[in-house]
C-alpha cells in the first residue's frame, strides 16, 4: 500500500497514514451519530505511530469512558478515535482520507443502534454490538 493522506473540511488539519487501515467498519453507535451529525461513521485501524499529523493540532474530546475523539477545533470534523485499551492503535475516520475509496468497509458494528431509516446496500456482517474489533 502506498502512503495515504487525509484532512479535515477546513484544511487546518492534514495527516498521513504510513499503513493501510485494517478492520474498516461502519459504526452505527449513538456517540458516532452525535459526534458527526450523520447516521454512521466509518473507521479503520492503523498502528498509532502510522498516523502522523503533518499540519494542525487536533482537539480531543473524551466522548465515553473508554476513549477520546480527535477532531478539528476549527471546523469540527471528526478525524480519529483513540481507545484507552487499544493504546497502540488508532481508528481513523475513513471519509476524511483524500481517497476513501481505497478503504471500503468490511463489516458493521453497533448495528443495534442503527437509525431505522438508514440502511446500506451490502451483504457485510452486521454486528449488533462492538463486533470483532471491540472498539469504537
Ligand atoms: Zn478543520
Ligand atoms: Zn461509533
Amino acid at each position: 500500500m502506498t502512503e495515504s493522506k487525509g484532512g479535515c473540511l477546513c484544511g487546518a488539519i492534514r495527516y498521513r497514514l504510513a499503513e493501510a487501515p485494517q478492520a474498516v467498519a461502519y459504526c452505527h453507535c449513538r456517540n458516532c451519530q452525535r459526534a458527526s451529525g450523520a447516521p454512521v461513521l466509518v473507521f479503520g485501524t492503523v498502528p498509532r505511530d502510522a498516523f502522523v499529523v503533518e499540519q494542525g493540532n487536533p482537539r480531543r474530546h473524551r466522548s465515553s469512558p473508554i476513549g477520546e475523539r480527535w477532531f478539528c477545533g476549527d471546523c469540527g470534523c471528526q478525524i480519529a478515535m483513540h481507545v484507552d485499551y487499544q493504546i497502540d492503535t488508532i481508528d481513523i475516520a475513513i471519509a476524511t482520507l483524500d481517497v476513501p475509496e481505497a478503504s471500503p468497509p468490511e463489516f458493521h458494528i453497533w448495528h443495534g443502534s442503527r437509525i431505522g431509516w438508514f440502511e446500506t446496500a451490502d451483504h457485510l456482517t452486521r454486528y449488533p454490538d462492538a463486533g470483532p474489533d471491540g472498539s469504537v
